[in-house]
């Protein structure tokens, strides 16, 4: 079969490898779509220590069952079925309690176990078992079902800032799943949402999502329109989906009191540490967390809300390509031109 395989930090080949057969509850899927992530583009150039090489990287996907080992019962061959990317162990303290995303050895595809720029990707059994793989609802095409892992992130850090009814929602980062929380937001309970990016072209884009107002951070007084547009109070819920130490200090001054901040996007190793004018927690009685990654739950989720057409799927795929042209796909989506970069295997 054929394969993008990174042999080595910015050295990926597409070359043929042997397609594995499925032992006992394992199951073999005919790649139709893999998404590329941000997270993938920094794993070929920094290379990440989940991910030895050569591997097969890509964790946003969707497929056919083509082949199900001994013993499977969850999906059948022709099953048109998405895949997530983090499988949780099953075993430690924090994924017997439900709380996988925090889970010992963080298990995830595309990372310590092959993704999916390839042909086939071979699902093991502790996948099948515990991670996040679910049938495609019918009319959904595989393009749309593989945004279901982000989304499913989106929905996830959403959940973790505690965004009801009524609550003002800012979301620091135009890209992809700051948009997907956009819409994804409204229907959590959002009665106002509002988006702040630093460059005018993905705000741009950002603009068919609907949000109520749209800022560029990159303004002089950014924070004081901001806050005069919020009467003074600042947002309940801010978001800060992108890996910016200035944003994340940024965030403590928009937030409102009792607001949740919810740091999303990881930081690359290189940024500098954060300042932060703790007082600014302290008097506002602000909550300050963290979310990574989703649980299978969330992928489920997230089909749901895009079968049921609360998140517009289509409108983040911004361009395709195919397996040959992975380069090309790569470029493209590190030019930040459009949303979504969708390699067809
Ligand atoms: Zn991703
Ligand atoms: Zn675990």
């Amino acid at each position: 079969m054929k394969a993008a395989v990174l042999e080595d930090i910015d050295t990926i080949v597409v070359k043929e490898i042997d397609k594995e057969k499925p032992g006992p509850g394992e199951v073999l899927v005919r790649v139709r779509s893999c998404a590329i992530c941000g997270s993938d583009i920094r794993i070929m150039h920094h290379g990440n220590p989940r991910v030895h090489f050569p591997q097969v990287v890509g964790h946003e996907l969707s497929g056919v069952v083509a082949e199900t080992g001994e013993g499977v019962e969850k999906v059948k061959v022709g099953d048109r079925v998405a895949i997530g990317a983090d499988v949780p162990c099953g075993k430690c303290y924090w994924c017997q309690n439900g709380m996988g995303t925090n889970c010992r050895i963080n298990y995830a595809i595309g990372y310590q176990f092959p993704g999916g720029f390839a042909e086939y990707i071979l699902l093991n059994e502790l996948t099948m078992s515990y991670g996040p793989v679910h049938r495609i609802p019918e009319g959904m095409s595989f393009d749309e079902a593989c945004l279901a892992e982000p989304l499913a992130c989106a929905i996830n850090g959403l959940e973790m800032a505690q965004l009801g009814v009524g609550d003002t929602l800012a979301i620091i980062g135009a890209g992809p799943i700051g948009c997907m929380m956009i819409e994804m937001g409204r229907f959590m309970g959002a009665t106002r949402v509002m988006m702040i990016q630093r460059s005018p072209h993905r705000l741009e884009i950002a603009k068919k999502f609907g949000a109520d107002d749209y800022f560029l951070s990159s303004e002089e007084n950014f924070l004081d329109n901001f806050l005069e547009s919020t009467e003074g109070e600042g947002a309940d819920v801010i978001m800060v989906a992108c890996g910016s130490p200035d944003a994340q200090e940024m965030s403590l001054h928009m937030a409102r009191h009792r607001a949740r901040i919810n740091y999303f996007g990881g930081l690359p190793a290189t940024a500098r540490p954060i300042t932060l004018s703790s007082n600014l927690i302290h008097y506002k009685e602000c909550m300050v967390l963290g979310s990574h990654g989703s649980l299978p739950r969330h992928h489920l989720k997230a089909l749901k809300a895009i079968e049921s057409g609360m998140v517009h799927t289509a409108e983040f795929i911004s361009h395709t390509f195919s397996l040959d042209e992975i380069e090309k796909a790569i470029q493209n989506a590190e030019s930040h031109e459009g949303l979504k970069v969708i390699v067809h295997p």
